[in-house]
């Protein structure tokens, strides 16, 4: 596996490997990475020739900043578990080497609304942008466990004309229904066991068509709902229609001192 730090350089080889027609998949990370992420590289590895793999902990991005300092950050670990799959490329730059000092471009959605989505939304497109223009993939790949992101990273790639092919792939879990997340190591044992009501109360939503249903699962496990919403997948306006295929039932949870989320499509 090839670790590069430097993004002209990985721009660099990138040319050198498309010049002898090798397609290239993208994996963009926050690292400590876990099955989730490595069910992406695994769908990247199987589709495209050469895998970059990218570890980048973008302050951006974060709107709480005790969340972006308790951020777990496991980089001897990562480039282990990358090294043993196979990995092509790890791309790992520096904050200064992705942020010119005097920045003043930056990617924006006009459908953001709070300032926590703002900053968070406007991190993620505009780093996920400069990953893209950096590494030039065909394919990039990113988990439906994160299905705004995923929502306005298409809207990015259809509104700048973007000739990339995004790969949705789905949640991985674990035994007890609980999506994999890097925040999941803050969580006790306890926690952890209780987080997994997260999924119960989605399904126990899906199954009774009723926002209403996972009340009895909330109060028995005293978790802090920030919110249960539906939406339109294909357009992310909130919608109080159970539609199938397209009825995404979303849901925010706090957990301990920890934010999750989760989702299900009503089918
Ligand atoms: P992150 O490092 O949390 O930014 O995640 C990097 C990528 O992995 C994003 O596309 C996430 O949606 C995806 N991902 C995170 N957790 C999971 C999971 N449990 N299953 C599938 N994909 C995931």
């Amino acid at each position: 596996m090839r670790i590069i730090k430097s993004p002209f350089a990985l721009t660099k080889y990138i040319k050198f490997l498309k010049s002898q027609n090798k397609t290239i998949g993208l994996v963009p990370t926050l690292g400590s990475i876990h099955a989730g992420h490595i069910s992406l590289i695994k769908k990247s590895l199987k589709k495209c020739d050469i895998t970059v793999v990218s570890i980048f902990l973008n302050r951006k991005q974060f709107f709480n900043l005790d969340d972006l300092k308790k951020y777990p950050s496991k980089i001897s670990d990562d480039k282990k578990k990358l090294a043993s799959l196979d990995v092509d490329i790890l791309f790992m730059p520096d904050y200064d080497m992705m942020y010119a000092k005097n920045e003043n471009i930056f990617l924006s959605s006009t459908l953001l609304k709070s300032d926590e989505e703002k900053i968070h939304f406007n991190g993620v497109l505009t780093v996920v942008n400069k990953l893209f223009n950096i590494c030039l993939p065909d394919f990039a790949f990113f988990g439906k466990k994160d299905p705004l992101q995923l929502f306005f990273i298409k809207e990015m790639i259809r509104d700048l004309n973007m000739d990339i092919k995004i790969v949705p792939c789905p949640t991985i879990r674990e035994k007890n229904g609980l999506a994999l997340s890097s925040r999941n190591q803050r969580l006790s044992a306890e926690e952890l066991e209780r987080a997994g009501c997260l999924n119960l109360i989605l399904s126990e939503i899906k199954s009774k068509k009723d926002l209403n249903a996972g009340r009895s699962i909330i109060s028995k496990n005293k978790i802090t709902i920030v919110y249960i919403k539906l939406f339109d997948i294909d357009t992310f306006k909130p919608t109080a229609k159970f539609v199938r295929n397209k009825t995404l039932i979303c849901i925010k949870a706090k957990i301990g001192s920890v934010f999750l989320i989760d989702n299900i499509l009503y089918k």
